[in-house]
């Protein structure tokens, strides 16, 4: 079983590709009977935005990630917040000091800027000169004990580790690779005692027995430092699982303008959660028979750690195809699902200041809930939301007659005539009556369909027209066929 984490940092709120890599997390976790982690990562606590923990909760859960400890819910190795640990990580920078895999840099703020300026002329990378690396520990000591300000660095090896990435396969730090030397030092220990993403992260880790750890490929470039630091403790690392990043068509990263919006919109877009883990789930995974429309269970029981190498492209339309399979899903089903959507589309039509008002007249005996249903029912394999529904079948929701350019067109009087001999408006009677009209020639049957539904809804597409006319009813139809009743 696989203990995986999720741990966001609570610096923004939650959005697709922060999705993306906590639904792999809770998949791999679910897939082998192992546990999913939340886990606060607050060390920057300049950047956090005071809501964005709540709303992470709030986000996953609708989206059905339910960690198994975590915040709010507790576990054995919390807490998991980040800045009620802050002992442990000081316990552990402390150990590194010891060992001799750390050390402390007395250098000032002023001093690393300017050499970062520097470094960054000369064309090197922006690294530590390592100035203090061979400070004595008696100097050390006597320089903490005095209160001088300081941080904790790690004594990086050089070379830095290879590891096997369960995607990427062996990777190795790009200046290695191009020959330069290693060492980055990075801090562990701020001078404000409290620690770096880095140590926190491993020390982390470890302590909660993660054994998986699936994230953004933005982070490969940390784990040859974090494997670094596990030998460091004398730890075993837990296995890791790069994903490539989101791009738009034109390979740019997701940003604000191409809807890397934070999960609320797609719930304000009254996108299903089951239609938004699908789609997030194959951003950079596939069903091993490519099968693509599946609920959050039948993603935990099919689920790999099979990832596609590099950056997946992300295509909204694919979005809304979902969106309409899991529609239909919805309605097949018949449960809680299928009341949501009947609720929103009933909403809709009960705003005051909405489009609709002149749905009355059309329900005839039915609650407007009945009705809804009904329409929901015909048309559900082309529902994304209630706005969009009720546009595309306005003609349900508005009385619409007597245009002549509808009611005069091809044999439309002649037809209505006939239809109105049909007195039990159910499927079979209209059917036969249909088939009298055509004399039985399917030939004919499909200009007078055409005709029927331009009439009876203004429009040359939407549900079947059997659907339309049950709905409508016989006596709505046979008026919007220009009859006088
Ligand atoms: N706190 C990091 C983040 O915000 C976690 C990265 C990781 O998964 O190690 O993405």
């Amino acid at each position: 079983p696989a203990r995986t984490r999720f741990a966001p940092s609570p610096t923004g709120y939650l959005h697709l590709g922060s999705l993306r890599t906590a639904l792999f997390n809770y998949l791999l976790a679910k897939r082998t009977g192992g546990q999913f982690l939340l886990r606060i990562e607050d060390t920057d606590q300049r950047r956090t935005i005071p809501d964005a923990e709540e709303r992470l909760f709030k986000d996953l859960r609708w989206a059905c990630l339910q960690w198994d400890e975590g915040p709010e819910v507790g576990g054995p190795y919390g807490p998991y917040k980040q800045s009620e640990r802050s002992a442990l990580y000081r316990e552990h920078a402390q150990k590194l000091i010891d060992s001799g895999h750390g050390y402390r840099c007395f250098c000032s703020a002023e001093r690393l800027n300017d050499l970062a300026q520097q470094r960054h002329k000369l064309g090197l990378a922006t690294d530590y000169d390592r100035t203090c690396v061979s400070i004595p520990k008696e100097e050390s000591d006597d320089r903490v004990a005095k209160g001088e300000t300081h941080v904790v660095r790690l004594r990086s090896p050089d070379p830095y580790p290879e590891y096997q990435d369960l995607i990427y396969g062996t990777f190795r730090p790009l200046k290695q690779r191009r020959g330069e030397q290693s060492f980055e030092d990075p801090i562990l220990l701020k001078s404000d005692g409290l620690p770096t993403y880095h140590l926190a992260n491993v020390v982390d880790d470890h302590h909660m027995k993660i054994t998986h750890v699936i994230r953004g490929s933005e982070w490969m470039p940390s784990t040859p430092k974090h494997i670094a630091m596990y030998n460091a403790f004398g730890w075993t690392p837990p296995q890791f699982a790069h994903v490539g990043l989101l791009v738009d068509q034109q390979g740019n990263k997701l940003s604000k303008r191409n809807f890397d919006t934070d999960i609320s919109a797609f719930r304000e877009m009254e996108i299903f959660p089951e239609t938004l883990t699908n789609f997030a789930a194959l951003l950079g995974w596939s069903h091993p028979e490519r099968k693509d429309v599946m609920d959050l269970a039948t993603l935990v029981e099919k689920f790999s750690l099979k990832f596609t190498k590099g950056n997946t492209i992300v295509t909204f339309s694919k979005l809304h195809f979902l969106q309409r399979k899991h529609a239909a899903l919805r309605v097949e089903a018949g449960g809680e699902g299928l009341k949501e959507i009947v609720q929103n589309v009933t909403r809709l039509l009960q705003e005051p200041e909405g489009p609709y008002k002149e749905w009355r007249s059309l329900l005839g005996d039915r609650s407007l809930e009945e009705y809804i249903k009904l329409i929901v029912k015909s048309d559900a394999e082309n529902y994304t939301n209630a706005n969009e529904f009720t546009y595309r079948n306005s003609f349900m929701f508005k009385p619409l007659r007597n245009d002549p350019s509808f009611t005069d067109a091809e044999g439309i009087p002649t037809m209505a005539k006939q239809l109105q001999e049909v007195e039990d408006w159910a499927h079979h009677n209209i059917r036969k009556k249909i088939y009298e009209i055509i004399d039985g020639s399917s030939e004919e049957a499909k200009p007078v369909f055409k005709y029927l539904r331009k009439a009876l809804t203004g429009s040359e597409e939407g549900m079947r027209v059997y659907d339309i006319m049950l709905i409508l009813g016989r006596g709505e139809c046979l008026r919007r066929l220009g009859v006088e009743l």
